[in-house]
């Protein structure tokens, strides 16, 4: 099936190499893997397969442009100019960034025209910003020295990325660690090859040398993926996807005792009050839980309402998730699209087949779709409750005190973030303090500020990224001491 609104690069029988050292190019031994729509059920490009030897390719390309290039001795100002570019034509290539994720992974065009790309160009501004302008401190001594601090850059990073968010998610790593100076090689999700080929052709195109952003496609575990989680050459692995693949990253870092980012995971509580604005708590909840359809690690998939505001709630929140709209990602209607992967809405399904509660609205809707789904009376050790199902699937908790709608919200291994819907001012600090969670919104959602820490506890994280944070991870902060008196 053909897909309308095709722009240039997104149509049937695209191709996408990997690029490195400023070529796209295809595997030594000429692999390839099909990228399949999941709206049409049909693959629609052809993507390069890169193993162990395109890895090794691309992990020397970036260490021979940070040992010997231009890039890592550029000031700030240079190379935060070169990134602006880079962001310009992203937004340029707006309509076909959006596309390509979309046919990846089913997201609606319109929602990744109107977030993902936005968000992908103001990250590599944001960054490049946040590097020129930053402060070091200086330490004065009373000995007759003078200290202060440099942040240098790392070296060579390895990101890894999910495909929930392919381009946004690729962006929050390469754009703050090219900003400082790094060189990176990207390996998308196999799901979600397309936008990196493209994000990286743009950065050639805007003039950013060959080597200082590579991309190698491929799998994770024997793959691609694996090989820059063992390459010594690498200086930092920065990592979003599930838990278990964390995990199985820092122990393979540890090795070479790689510093290593991780945000996973998620099983966001949000807290609704007998008191809460519920038209804001309604909206605010929706698009917690099923946004992307609901393939978001900050989704709120468990929601605890208070007792006096459960009826109500619940009636109003099902009739809003009962009006949403389904189908062809690229209808400008559409919210909701297939989930990404027949491989996805296996499991998914799996978690519906048996939901350990009662469903109030739901199910699977055509091919891989999973409609807006409700769920009561939920045991608290069923599977879907204590899981991360990664689909548009909430269920629906009542309680009775603040001390435990707390205490249930952080009966979890995840704590990557929470919500609180109140119009008690001192309820929602409270609230927010006690609440085991990297991010915590009051009265709103996904609301973010690039400088503010962002990561999870427990399983959902290791490490903080964002603003500062993310100047310690892709820096080394280094002390220099001076005698500028006595020197004896
Ligand atoms: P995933 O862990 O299956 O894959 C993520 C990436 O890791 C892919 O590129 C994959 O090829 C690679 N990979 C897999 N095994 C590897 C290995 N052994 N070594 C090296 N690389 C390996 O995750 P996913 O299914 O793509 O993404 C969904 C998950 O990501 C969910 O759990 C979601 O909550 C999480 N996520 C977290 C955040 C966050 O900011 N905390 C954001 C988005 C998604």
């Amino acid at each position: 099936m053909h897909r309308t609104g095709v722009v240039a690069g997104t149509g049937n029988g695209s191709t996408f190499g990997h690029v490195v050292d400023g070529e796209e190019r295809g595997s030594l031994d000429g692999s390839t893997f099909s990228t399949v729509d999941p709206w049409t059920r049909s693959p629609w490009a052809e993507v390069a397969l890169g193993g162990s030897a395109e890895a090794d390719l691309a992990v020397a390309a970036a260490r021979r442009a940070f040992d010997d290039g231009p890039w890592p001795r550029m000031g700030h100002g240079a190379r935060g100019a070169l990134l602006h570019r880079f962001a310009d034509l992203v937004e340029e290539h707006s309509a076909e960034l959006a596309l390509a994720d979309s046919r990846d992974m089913g997201k609606p065009v319109a929602a990744a025209a109107a977030m993902d790309v936005p968000r992908t160009a103001l990250n590599i501004r944001f960054f490049a910003d946040h590097a020129r302008l930053s402060t070091a401190e200086a330490y004065p001594m009373d000995s007759g020295h003078h200290a202060y601090s440099r942040f240098e850059p790392a070296g060579v990073v390895a990101a890894i990325a999910p495909w929930n968010f392919p381009m946004m998610l690729e962006s929050w790593k390469f754009a703050p660690a090219l900003a400082w100076g790094n060189t990176v090689v990207l390996k998308p999700a196999e799901d979600t090859p397309a936008s990196a080929t493209i994000l990286a052709r743009l950065a050639l195109e805007a003039g950013i040398p060959a080597g200082v952003l590579n991309v190698v496609h491929g799998y994770g575990p024997g793959s691609a993926g694996e090989a820059l989680t063992t390459d010594p050459r690498v200086d930092r692995i920065t990592f979003t996807g599930e838990s278990g693949t964390g995990r199985a990253i820092a122990a393979a870092a540890a090795r070479n005792l790689t510093p290593v980012s991780l945000e996973m995971g998620g099983k966001g509580a949000n807290l609704v009050f007998d008191d809460a604005d519920l038209d804001n708590a309604v909206a605010w909840s929706i698009k917690a839980i099923f946004s992307n359809a609901g393939q978001v690690c900050l989704a709120g998939s468990r929601l605890y309402v208070q007792r006096g505001a459960l009826e109500e709630f619940t009636a109003r929140f099902v009739a809003a998730a009962e009006e949403m709209v389904i189908g062809d990602p690229t209808d400008p209607a559409t919210e909701i699209g297939p989930l990404a992967s027949e491989e996805h809405w296996t499991k998914v399904r799996g978690f519906l087949e048996q939901p350990g509660g009662k469903v109030l609205t739901g199910g699977t809707g055509d091919g891989w779709v999973v409609r807006p789904t409700v769920l009561v009376d939920v045991a608290p050790d069923a599977r879907i409750q204590c899981e991360e199902v990664f689909g548009p699937v909430v269920t629906i908790t009542p309680f009775d005190t603040e001390d435990e709608g707390v205490r249930l919200a952080n009966d979890t291994p995840f704590g990557l973030n929470a919500m609180v819907f109140t119009e008690n001012l001192s309820r929602a600090h409270r609230v927010s303090a006690a609440l085991r969670a990297g991010t915590v919104w009051t009265n709103c959602f996904f609301v973010r500020d690039l400088r503010a820490p962002f990561g999870g506890v427990g399983d959902s994280g290791w490490g903080r990224e964002g603003g500062t944070f993310s100047r310690e991870f892709f820096t080394e902060p280094k002390a220099v001491v001076m005698a500028i008196g006595d020197r004896t």
